[in-house]
């Protein structure tokens, strides 16, 4: 019988592995924020146009990129950021698995413009559909631009899947802000079609939030804090009287990354027993810490799912400091801006 295994070529593998990676224009940006965060940035810049169809534009003051580093960052399982498994265990950054840049070089036209702080000229790199079309010298502020056109212009079938304007503008949106929330020290801006829709300064976490859902939100806001050998707890629940008819203010970050986990929900919502209306969901804005040795992100590839060593142990201490700053609340309003 004739062989037929055969290893796929790399273009073709990054179009299957950006699949995953890349479901619509909103999973670029959160890709590409991730990384001007993980490079230091600390004025991020996103520019979108058509909802981000057309194009997606990132630019950071972080640290750059060499020239050798400006090609091998689109290679596939290419990273500054891990070296062995081990490190998987106490990651510091956003990013880890070499994938992202890859995948979206696979599935739009991309154009690169980096320079580190010790260099006098930046490196101008375009690639399409995994090709470097060029690669020259060029003169570009310290930092990284990145400018995503054309997403899926190779897959159609992806392309036609992906939903209005206004359906794909909410996505960039909430990406958007979950970013922001988790990283209120940096400075943020987002704008769509040439107008401006979020201009964030470097603020504390309470004006940030006041900053993205309007003033209104401050007096709803109440702190929590905890620390215990497991979890350090920090961040606001909202007044129970100010709870919505939907879900849309409702995020945990752990170690400072947007997650979901309906077990977590959980907690908080056993926490407002008795204090809600029927429908109603409180809003919070809970920042976990943990030791990275005891929760595994690897588990899906957009990495807002974690796995913990104690889920248990976390969901009652989630749910007695909740319920405790919630019962010292009604006893003594805080109202207390420097948090
Ligand atoms: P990962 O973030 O998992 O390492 P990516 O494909 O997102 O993988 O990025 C590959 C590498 O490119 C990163 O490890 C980093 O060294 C470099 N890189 C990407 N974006 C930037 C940026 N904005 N500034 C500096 N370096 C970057
Ligand atoms: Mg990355």
């Amino acid at each position: 019988m004739n062989d037929v295994i055969h290893l796929l070529p790399d273009h073709v593998a990054n179009q299957i592995a950006a699949g995953e990676v890349v479901q619509r224009p909103a999973s670029v940006i959160k890709e590409l924020l991730e990384n001007s965060i993980d490079a230091g940035g600390q004025n991020i810049k996103v520019l979108v146009k058509e909802a981000g169809k057309t194009l997606i534009q990132v630019t950071d003051d972080g640290k750059g990129m060499s020239l050798t580093d400006a090609r091998m960052c689109f290679e596939r399982h290419a990273t500054s950021k891990i070296n062995t498994a081990e490190d998987l265990f106490s990651l510091k950054t956003k990013g880890f698995r070499g994938e992202a840049l890859a995948s979206i070089a696979a599935i739009a036209h991309v154009e690169m413009k980096t320079r580190p702080g010790d260099e006098e000229l930046g490196t101008c790199i375009k690639i399409e559909g995994s090709e470097v079309v060029s690669q020259e010298p060029c003169v570009t502020p310290e930092g990284t631009t990145i400018c995503v056109k054309n997403l899926f212009y190779n897959i159609p079938a992806r392309r036609n899947f992906l939903k209005s304007d206004t359906v794909e503008l909410r996505h960039i949106i909430d990406e958007f802000q979950r970013v922001a929330l988790a990283h209120p020290g940096i400075q943020f801006s987002l704008f769509h079609n040439g107008s401006e829709l979020f201009q964030l300064p470097e603020s504390n976490l309470r004006q940030r939030i006041v900053n993205i859902f309007g003033g209104k939100t401050n007096e709803k806001l109440v702190p929590v804090t905890e620390e215990t050998d497991i979890i350090g707890i920090n961040g606001f629940v909202g007044k129970p009287e100010f709870a919505k008819k939907s879900r849309g203010e409702q995020f945990f970050f752990v170690n400072d990354r947007f997650i979901k986990s309906p077990y977590l929900n959980h907690a908080v919502t056993a926490a407002f027993e008795g204090l809600l209306k029927d429908k109603a969901y409180p809003s919070y804005f809970l920042y976990l810490q943990v030791d990275p040795k005891s929760i595994d992100i690897n588990i899906h590839p957009t990495k807002t799912q974690i796995k913990f060593d104690d889920e248990h142990a976390l969901y009652t201490i989630l749910r007695s400091s909740i319920k405790h700053s919630l019962g010292q609340f009604n006893v003594a309003p805080v109202l207390d801006f420097d948090r």
